[in-house]
């Protein structure tokens, strides 16, 4: 089974495949112990064109469309390398998109190309420790002093956040009461600018190789020209990528389920009990119908999905709906196929396992479920 059948698509994942087996599926579970990626992971992945891979060839990218993003992001859940995954597509398909949407042509060639191949590390900061899903209400505040912006304030739950070097931040410039969304701005900061600092990784449920922090701003000056896009626009900006950045979670949920359903058909022919397989028990054989009904019926929809927005046009509802559907669906998914392996299904060298911890989050980030749905019930009600 596969996301995309295009003959170009799937040589691109037989590289992708090779590298996964030869260079991250066995470093992994030390990667998990250390909390981070090391920085040579994301130099051998530039060198091999999986990062910003959608930027134009003038700023490092290879201009390639969505599509080939996704098919890495789907492959590393695939084979449990979650962290990786999340790392990628928080660094290309939504740092650096954010730059090259809403960047001008020299904040472009100054971020992206660094970014590219793997030098610098990037890294979106939204969440604040107050404020979540209601994002309007940050509180992060950036003041125009002279020639820089001056900001103050602290995120958290921020991915890639211990090791990232260009960080896109949301920050309000303007009060505006009544109409929070108004006062948002973008702006690019980088890791050695006065007056920003990490914390420390935060203990995980799962996401073990991710370096998921707090970032905090004290006075931190950040150069007048860090600005992305126009002030007041910030809010605007961020809902215009939203529907491929949901995408983007939902195809990395079908990798773990598709992941979970091969290693799990895999277990159930072999183990025995009772004599006989534990697929051929009718309680098996109806769970794994099930699965690959659900594995069809999603991949259908999220192919859908990128068609569309490779027309153009806007996928922000069916994105969610991508997004709410692969998130739950996976869920359910993976707990049937670790009750498929029994004790087995608990230990940490299975895969299951891992798949289980790492998708949990997916119903969270990104928007939670309960999100997505006043969403779509926004798109179908009047009020
Ligand atoms: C591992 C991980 C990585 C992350 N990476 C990043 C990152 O890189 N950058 C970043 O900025 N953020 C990141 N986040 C933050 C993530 O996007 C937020 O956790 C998420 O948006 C939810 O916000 P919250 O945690 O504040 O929950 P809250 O907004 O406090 O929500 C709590 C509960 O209330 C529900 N709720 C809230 N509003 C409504 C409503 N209107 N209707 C119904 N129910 C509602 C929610 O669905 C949820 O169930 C990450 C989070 C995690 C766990």
């Amino acid at each position: 089974m596969n996301l995309f059948e295009d003959d170009q698509i799937l040589e691109f994942q037989d590289t992708i495949d090779k590298w996964i087996t030869n260079s991250v599926t066995p470093n992994h579970p030390s990667w998990e112990k250390q909390g981070i990626m090391p920085r040579q992971v994301w130099c051998e992945a530039g060198e091999l064109g999986l990062l910003c891979l959608t930027q134009e060839e003038k700023y490092g990218g290879l201009g390639l469309d969505f599509r080939y993003s996704a098919i890495i992001y789907h492959q590393l859940m695939k084979a449990g390398a979650s962290a990786t995954a999340v790392g990628f597509a928080v660094h290309s398909d939504l740092t650096a998109n954010y730059i090259n949407h809403f960047g001008t042509h020299e904040q472009k060639l100054k971020w992206i190309p660094d970014m590219a191949c793997g030098k610098k590390i990037g890294a979106i900061a939204m969440t604040e420790p107050a404020v979540g899903s209601d994002l309007a209400n940050i509180s992060t505040k950036a003041e125009l002093v002279g020639d820089q912006w001056v900001l103050n304030g602290q995120k958290t739950f921020i991915s890639n956040g211990m090791s990232a070097d260009i960080i896109v931040v949301v920050a309000r410039t303007e009060a505006t009461p009544g109409k929070p969304h108004a006062g948002i701005s973008l702006f690019v900061v980088e890791r050695d600018t006065p007056g920003f600092s990490s914390g420390n990784c935060f203990n995980k449920l799962g996401l073990k190789a991710q370096d998921t922090c707090e970032l905090f701003f004290e006075n931190c000056k950040v150069p007048k020209e860090n600005l992305l896009g126009k002030a007041g626009e910030g809010f605007v900006y961020l809902m215009k990528n939203l529907g491929i950045e949901r995408l983007g979670i939902a195809v990395m949920c079908m990798g773990q389920a598709l992941g979970a359903f091969e290693t799990t058909l895999k277990y159930t022919s072999e183990r025995k009990a009772f004599g006989r397989q534990i697929a051929s028990f009718q309680n098996s054989k109806y769970k794994l119908a099930e699965m690959k009904m659900n594995l069809d019926v999603g991949y259908a929809y999220i192919q859908k999905c990128y068609r569309e927005f490779l027309e153009g046009k806007d996928i922000t509802v069916s994105a969610s709906s991508a997004k709410l559907w692969a998130s739950e669906m996976s869920s359910k998914l993976i707990d049937d196929c670790l009750q498929l392996h029994g004790g087995y299904g608990y230990m940490d060298e299975y895969l299951i396992s891992r798949l289980y911890r790492d998708n949990r989050v997916q119903r969270i980030y990104g928007g939670t479920s309960e999100i997505m749905k006043e969403v779509i019930a926004k798109s179908i009600l009047s009020n």
